[in-house]
């Protein structure tokens, strides 16, 4: 076999595998990724069911790339309501509000990856090599030399580990971990409802994590009493999620109305309900010899604010820009400087969401006397001061400073 030669080779055809891949060949870049699932095990869409909440700026992104799809619009967030268990205060985001159309949306795991995958296979600078993974690498002067497990070589200017939170990549590059279990699950399921959910978002914090409803299209083709749902993500302690797991359907619905309260009227969930336990891992270093990672790979954070994938899309972007310089100029897209340029310029984004979710997580999950006071009348303040709530909004939509250049687009 002869060897392949890349300018880029990506480990990883996860969300953040295949975007970083459309953002290189947008720069002009060709690119390689490896995948040891089978392209049918990838695009299966029972392999991950789950939705996720794509802010404003990453929408923005996804449309340039041609992967946006206008009808995921009907899971549009208009409106964000955060409340701490049952305080009479909450923090309120009316949609209209910052005039830049929705605040984000959801979209179901599968639509996105295969939406992505079209893209990626119309794209003659992309060749995705799939049931095949990364047996070793090595550095040579001006490339790096890998070794697939199926004895093809790919020689490529630049590695890219988009390889998920255990990375393979990172770890065969020797960068340590810092990793910190929360003792905490994330239920995941749809709900059915009897009212519709009007295109708001709603994140309850309770003692043992966050409970959060967003929007979902109506389904009129479902065997559920109500056409209008919600993809719910339930957080609790390790044993109360084992327990609510274990029961059956019924009585996990007769505990996810009670969470629900009755302004949905009534509730039941539809589909599978799954379990992903949360730990925080970050990676000492997002590069090293001409290797970056991005995404989950060099940090996966709490999903308290929906933000891992977002953020995992600003590193492709900002790696992107970076490497589509260095080709424009025809000069090496893996140069020390360039990838030290590369993870100084994601520092302040990720170290401040690593910070924001880790902090809001061990705030709201906390039954101190006294701290469910501090947080209402928080969460109150912040709803009155305009600028605060402002600021906050403008860094969860992905609009504020560094990414809303990479969204392409003005800081709001
Ligand atoms: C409950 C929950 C809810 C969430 N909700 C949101 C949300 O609403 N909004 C949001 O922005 N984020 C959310 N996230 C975070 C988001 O899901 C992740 O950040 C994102 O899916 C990570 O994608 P990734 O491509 O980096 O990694 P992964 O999805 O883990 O993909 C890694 C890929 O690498 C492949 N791979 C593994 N080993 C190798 C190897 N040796 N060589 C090559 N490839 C390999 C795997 O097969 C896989 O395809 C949520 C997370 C959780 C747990």
């Amino acid at each position: 076999m002869a060897d392949l030669n890349t300018d880029i080779l990506v480990a990883g055809a996860g969300l953040n595998g295949l975007a970083v891949a459309l953002l290189l060949a947008e720069t002009g870049a060709s690119v390689i990724i490896v995948d040891p699932l089978s392209e049918k095990q990838l695009s299966d869409p029972n392999r991950d069911w789950r939705t996720t909440a794509i802010a404003q700026g990453s929408m923005r992104i996804l449309d340039r790339l041609g992967v946006w799809q206008t009808d995921w619009l009907g899971g549009a967030i208009r409106e964000i309501r955060i409340i701490d268990r049952d305080s009479p205060f909450y923090l309120h985001y009316p949609g209209d509000w910052l005039n830049e159309g929705a605040l984000g949306c959801v979209v179901p795991n599968s639509s996105l990856w295969n939406s992505k995958f079209e893209v990626v296979s119309a794209t003659p600078r992309i060749k995705l090599i799939s049931g095949t993974s990364i047996s070793s690498t090595e550095q040579l002067t001006s490339t790096v030399r890998a070794e697939l497990s199926d004895s093809q070589i790919v020689n490529a200017r630049l590695l890219v580990g988009a390889d998920g939170r255990g990375s393979p990549t990172r770890q065969r590059a020797g960068i340590k971990e810092r990793r910190s279990d929360y003792g905490q699950i994330s239920i995941v399921t749809t709900a059915a409802h009897q009212f519709p959910h009007g295109n708001s978002a709603h994140e309850r914090f309770m003692a043992s994590g966050p409970f959060a409803i967003l929007p979902l299209p109506d389904n009129q083709d479902s065997d559920a009493p109500w056409p209008h749902q919600s993809s719910v993500v339930w957080t609790e302690g390790n044993l109360q999620a084992a327990r609510l797991l274990e029961l059956e359907r019924e009585s996990f619905d007769r505990e996810l109305a009670i969470r629900f309260g009755d302004q949905f009227g009534h509730v039941c969930s539809v589909g599978p309900v799954g379990s992903f336990p949360l730990a925080l891992v970050t990676a000492e270093k997002m590069i090293g010899p001409r290797l970056a990672l991005v995404g989950d790979a060099a940090r996966a954070i709490h999903p308290i604010a929906g933000q891992g994938f977002n953020l995992g899309l600003r590193d492709s972007a900002e790696l992107a820009m970076r490497v589509g310089e260095r080709l424009e100029l025809g000069l090496d897209p893996a140069s020390p400087d360039i990838l030290s340029a590369y993870q100084a310029a994601r520092f302040m984004d990720a170290a401040g969401l690593v910070t924001a979710t880790d902090s809001l997580n061990k705030l709201f999950s906390n039954s101190l006397p006294g701290l469910t006071l501090v947080r209402s009348l928080g969460l109150a303040a912040v709803d009155k001061a305009p600028p605060m709530k402002r600021l906050l909004m403008k860094h969860a939509m992905g609009l504020a400073g560094q990414s809303a250049a990479l969204a392409g687009t003005k800081a709001v």
